[in-house]
């Protein structure tokens, strides 16, 4: 079970991590910020700016320099805590691009619009800690600017919300795209990880057994999709009724995002049609 609110847990040599106190239907115990090093640290996805938690972080650092503030990605209970916790360290942000959505329909909630890194860090860009490279890998899908960081030597993968230890990663349009994200999973499938620790559940110690689950489980659900449509359900809300039966009433908008995710990657591949939210199957 998971420790506490602001307690560090080490989980191995280097690697510690600190619950933020966030828990909700999306963020399950709340996110999972982590420090590597020990000497000296990097801090990946801060999480949200609540001053409690920025104080547990700090108390954890326990004046160790902070050589950088690592962002998967800009969902607001993974990055504003970085401009305090910068401002209390000296500390640079880096890691994802910033997302700049458009004023009205791609305009998002869940997006920290405040996000303002010190440098951006694309594929393969890294940093040193401590004696350790972390590096970049860019797995778009869950957001379009999301980063997963790899400590190659001790076989670590830092996966944000690219995979989860909890559930699968949702993926909302228009920012979220699930033909990226089913690309950014075989990219993971093809990497030799040891081992994952997401920003939300437990560490995943068999990643390539879930991995495959989790391409499995898309893939299925995109067959289920397509059958619906191809049954007579024209509606996203008629989909998500029939495909995920006694579902969570709080989870109904991220499931309805997930479908329209899956009709929007089946319309790209020419698979389904759409007038007027009304979907069927291609002619
Ligand atoms: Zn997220």
């Amino acid at each position: 079970m998971d420790a506490p609110a602001g307690e560090l847990i080490i989980a191995e040599p280097g690697i510690a991590r600190l619950l933020a106190p966030n828990p909700s239907a999306y963020t399950f115990t709340g996110t999972q910020v982590h420090l590597v090093g020990e000497s000296e640290l990097a801090i990946i996805d801060p999480g949200p700016e609540i001053p409690q938690h920025v104080d547990a972080l700090l108390a954890a650092i326990a004046g160790r320099p902070v050589v950088a503030i690592l962002v998967t990605h800009t969902h607001r209970d993974h990055s504003p805590a970085s401009r305090a916790l910068g401002q209390a360290t000296g500390a640079p942000i880096m890691g994802c691009a910033p997302l700049t959505l458009d004023e009205g329909t791609r305009a998002d909630a869940g997006f920290d619009h405040h996000y303002s890194p010190d440098r951006v860090l694309g594929e393969g860009d890294g940093i040193q800690v401590d004696g350790r490279r972390l590096t970049a890998v860019f797995t778009p899908g869950h957001t379009s600017n999301h980063l997963c960081f790899a400590d190659e030597a001790s076989g670590a993968l830092f996966t944000g919300d690219h995979v989860m230890g909890w559930s699968t990663s949702v993926v909302i349009p228009p920012d979220g795209n699930m033909g990226d994200y089913m690309r950014s999973l075989e990219k993971l499938r093809q990497r030799s990880d040891r081992i994952y620790y997401p920003a939300h559940g437990e560490p995943v110690t068999d990643p390539q057994r879930l991995v495959r689950g989790m391409l499995t489980h898309r893939v299925q659900r995109e067959r289920q999709v397509l059958r619906l449509v191809g049954e007579g359900n024209r509606t996203v809300e008629m989909i998500v009724h029939a495909a995920y039966p006694g579902i969570d009433p709080r989870l109904v908008p991220a499931a309805g995002a997930s479908v329209l995710a899956h009709l929007l990657d089946l319309r790209e591949r020419g698979l389904v049609q759409s007038q007027d939210e009304q979907w069927t199957p291609s002619d």
